[in-house]
């Protein structure tokens, strides 16, 4: 039997580039991403099924209802779940799974799966963060104003991690990522 996969928590402050890190991890054929389900509305560019399962508010009450999700959380307006079936399929077939998920549902997977790797992407400095959440230009100003709260308060939250990567090159980020895969 292959042995079973390694499930990886990416998680950090919204804006932080974690998606940047998933995009390049995506092409490695060890490496499974889950697609959320959310129901947020798509940005720009997103693909229905690769990006998230874009999905309304009571399909996704009914992810809830039927314990479909590994973890969920809302998170500036929206909700946000991993689902939990293809996910145990991959670490079954020796799949690295990997989550790039915020800070509530990432406590969530650690404890109900205390084997997960927990890993915090942290940016260089707070002004760095705040610069790429205004800069980013998709959303409205109440929601900015929302994400900088929010990104303050997820901050803190790095010293529940046991490994904290800082996004100062992605190329290093992604050689920390797949060394703690292969550890
Ligand atoms: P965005 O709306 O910018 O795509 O994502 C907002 C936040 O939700 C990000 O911090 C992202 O990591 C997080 N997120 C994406 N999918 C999930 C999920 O399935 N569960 C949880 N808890 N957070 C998620």
């Amino acid at each position: 039997m292959s042995r079973r996969g390694k499930l990886i928590v990416l998680s950090g402050p919204g804006g932080v580039g974690k998606s940047t890190i998933v995009s390049k991890l995506i092409d490695n054929p060890s490496f499974y991403f889950s697609v959320s389900a959310t129901t947020r509305k798509p940005r720009l560019g997103e693909i229905d099924g690769t990006s998230y399962h874009f999905i309304d508010d009571r399909s996704f009450d009914d992810l809830i209802s039927k314990n479909l999700l590994l973890e969920w959380a809302e998170f500036a307006g929206a909700r946000y779940g991993s689902i939990k079936d293809p996910i145990d399929q991959a670490l079954s077939e020796g799949k690295n799974v990997l989550l790039e998920i915020e800070i509530q549902g990432a406590r969530q997977v650690k404890a109900s799966m205390p084997e997960a790797i927990m890993v915090f992407l942290q940016p260089p400095s707070f002004e760095e963060l705040e610069a790429r959440i205004v800069n980013r230009g998709t959303d409205s100003p109440e929601r900015i104003a929302a994400r900088l709260d929010l990104a303050r308060s997820e901050m803190a939250a790095s010293r529940e991690f046991e490994h904290i990567l800082v996004n100062h090159r992605v190329e290093d980020v992604l050689e920390a990522l797949l060394s703690l895969a292969a550890s």
